[in-house]
Parts: structure tokens; sequence; C-alpha cells
């Protein structure tokens, strides 16, 4: 404990959770709290053409593919950056001129593929639902059939705007049945949440090191059917987000086009194995599961109803209605958090007045039920009533 902690008027009852460098847990959808482990890797400098830094990189892209199952079709193509530079990647490199786009809306993510294919000139068409509602497998049903120009439907896994998991699987089969091409953005999803290619159908699916897999943020990558890759040559609308040209460049050299974040990729190389020493997406998800549990649990005892019924509720972000009680100030509630080593996210929400609380990162079970112990202590600091004893 700082001294100037130790001096400062709101000194909290208890010691700060920290990770074990000392920082506040970040109880935030990514970038989150990593593993000491992954930090350490880093303290390195290798040149973009060392050969520890590119067999590194080599074991990161073909180990990628196995957690999708699909080493026997999908190839990793990785995008220097953060997730947004994988989903415009992959929305401008499988979605040619001529094509149209169904993309489907139920929150932030959503409306931002949406933006990306306007800028790109590519014909897109939305159908949104509200941030707490899937979509509607009928009505996408009858989209199709009514509009033969839509080649390609784009959905969120988990809508990290409300933690929402849409139904990918029966979008899939929807798609597939109607012919069509689904492209999918998995980046809050990917690594927790199974998606196996052997049993759903799609093209190419985006995410990125800082989330479920627990790296550090500043790579994006698209695990894409390598028969539908090689499809996309000339599509691309920018020379540094053309997946076709990246894949080519990486398989012949094994280097990247442009200056690879190598920090970020020898880190994420370490993350993935540990998330593979946990039991990958079945280890993973179980205790992310448990994270949602004690929180979503705790918060209730604590009076705090969440957006979503537990049957739409990924693991991964919880949202929670803003209480009614006046006395509840958020920045207040936020600050005093933060002062015990816990930082949540605000909300996204325009249904609702809320705000979110992670469940990934490295986080487990004892910091969730202290999480909840530090909530109850702050709610009676600002003079909320608590709806029972916690
Ligand atoms: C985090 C996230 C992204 C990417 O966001 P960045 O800030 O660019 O990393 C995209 N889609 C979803 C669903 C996400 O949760």
């Amino acid at each position: 404990m700082s001294s100037a902690r130790t001096a400062s008027a709101k000194t909290p009852a208890r010691a700060p959770a920290q990770s074990v460098t000392g920082d506040p847990l970040l109880l935030t959808p990514g970038p989150l709290t990593t593993s000491k482990s992954v930090k350490e890797v880093m303290v390195h400098d290798w040149g973009s053409r060392d050969a520890t830094f590119i067999a590194i990189n080599t074991a990161v892209l073909e180990g990628l593919p196995k957690i999708i199952h699909g080493e026997a079709d999908f190839v990793t193509v990785p995008m220097q950056g953060s997730g947004t530079f994988a989903v415009e990647a992959m929305l401008t490199s499988f979605v040619p001129r001529s094509a149209k786009c169904l993309v489907l809306v139920n929150g932030a993510y959503g409306l931002r593929a949406k933006k990306i294919l306007d800028i790109a000139g590519r014909a897109a068409v939305v159908h949104e639902t509200a941030e707490d509602t899937p979509p509607d497998l009928a009505e996408i049903e009858q989209i199709l059939e009514a509009d033969a120009a839509i080649t390609h439907v784009f959905v969120v896994h988990c809508e990290t705007t409300s933690g929402i998991r849409n139904p990918v699987e029966a979008v899939a089969a929807l798609v597939k049945r109607h012919g069509r091409r689904l492209l999918i953005d998995a980046m809050s999803a990917f690594g927790a949440l199974p998606l196996d290619a052997r049993e759903v159908t799609f093209d190419a699916v985006a995410a990125s090191s800082n989330k479920c897999i627990q790296g550090v943020p500043g790579l994006g990558f698209v695990l894409a059917r390598a028969s539908a890759l090689e499809e996309t040559k000339g599509n691309a609308t920018t020379l540094v987000l053309d997946l076709h040209d990246q894949h080519q460049a990486i398989s012949k050299t094994g280097q990247y086009r442009f200056t690879p974040p190598i920090h970020v990729i020898v880190a994420f190389h370490q993350a993935l194995q540990e998330f593979w020493a946990e039991g990958g997406v079945a280890g993973r998800g179980e205790r992310y599961a448990d994270n949602a549990r004690i929180l979503i649990d705790g918060m209730a005892r604590l009076g705090f109803e969440t957006l979503l019924p537990a049957a739409r509720q990924a693991p991964i972000i919880v949202t929670f209605r803003m209480p009614a009680d006046e006395r509840f100030a958020f920045q207040r509630f936020y600050d005093a958090l933060k002062d015990r080593g816990y930082v949540i996210y605000p909300g996204k929400l325009t249904v609702a007045e809320s705000f979110r609380i992670g469940c990934i990162g490295d986080l487990h079970a004892a910091d969730m039920s202290a999480f909840v112990g530090v909530v109850a202590e702050v709610l009676d600091e600002m003079g909320v009533g608590l709806k029972t004893a916690a």
C-alpha cells in the first residue's frame, strides 16, 4: 500500500485489490488483466526478421485455427492494430465491390460494421433488434428470400455493448441454407464461447489478442476458410487491410509486410500456452461462467438487476441497470471501486441507463467474491440501502 493511499481521506477499509504487478484489476472487456508471465515475456528486443520471433509468430498463426477446430480448412491472417482493424480487414477483403452484405445489428459493434461497409462503398442492409434482443431468424429468412443480391451476412457473436450472446449457430445454418456466406465478429467471445467450424459454416471470423485469450492489445486476426480467402484477391480497399496480400506475404516469407507488433505477438504466444493449459475453450469458458455467476448472484443480493435474462447472457461482460436510488451516483461508485483496486466499465446502451462489469481476463472466483464485498462496502458508504445483508 502506498503512503499516498494511506494518507488519503478516502482510505478504504481493506487493502485494495491488485493484480500481481500492483495494478488495479480490470473488470472490463479488454484490454484486461493479464498474467504476470504474459507481461514478462515482453522484456526483450527482437528484430522483425529475428528467427526466434519468426518461429514464435508461426506457432501463433498455426495454432489459432485449432480453437475453432478449423485445422483442416482455415488459415490465420494476422492484422496489426486493435480488433476493429481485423473486422474492417475482414469486411473489406471478403465482401467484393459487386456484393451486398446483410448486417445483423443489436449494439455498437454491428453498427460499426455497417459504417465500415458504407465507407468502403459496399452495399449493405441492416436487420436491427434492440440491444437486449437477439436477431429475429424468421425476419432474416424473409430478407434473404426477398433480396437475391445479398451475398454475405455479418453477425457479432457476443455483442459486448450489452453482453448478449447472439445465436451464431442458428444464423449460420440459415445463411448456409440460403446459399449465402457468413462473416463473424467473435472478438469478445473467441476462446471462451465455443465456435466449431466443423459444425458451423462461415467464411471468416475476426478476433484479437487482448480479449479471452488474455494477451496484450495490438494484434487482430482473421481465421479465414482458405478456399474463400483465395477468392478475395483484388477486393481490398486499402493497402494495409488487404488480407489476401497479407496472407501471401506471410506464407511466402514468414514476415509481415509492415512492422509487426513483436512484443504483442510474443505475449500472445505465451497467453495461448496458458489458454491451452487451462483446458482451451472448455476450461476458460468454465472459469468465466463461474466468474459471471458469482458476480450476478452477488450483485442480485445487493439489489442490482441485469439487463439481460440469464438465457441471453454471455459469461463475458454483464450489464447492470443503474439503481433508481438517487443517492447512487455512478461516478462516485466508479471512483470508490477504483480506489479499492477494481476498474469497471461505463454503459454503452441506448435502451437503459446502465454500467458494465467484465468477467474475463486473469480474474478468478476469489476476485469476483471480493469485488462483490467491496461493492457492498461502497454502497454502504454512499448511503444506498442494501436490499438484504450480503
Ligand atoms: C472489442 C471488440 C471489437 C474490437 O474493438 P477494438 O477496440 O478495436 O479492439 C470488435 N467487436 C467486438 C464485439 C468487441 O467486443
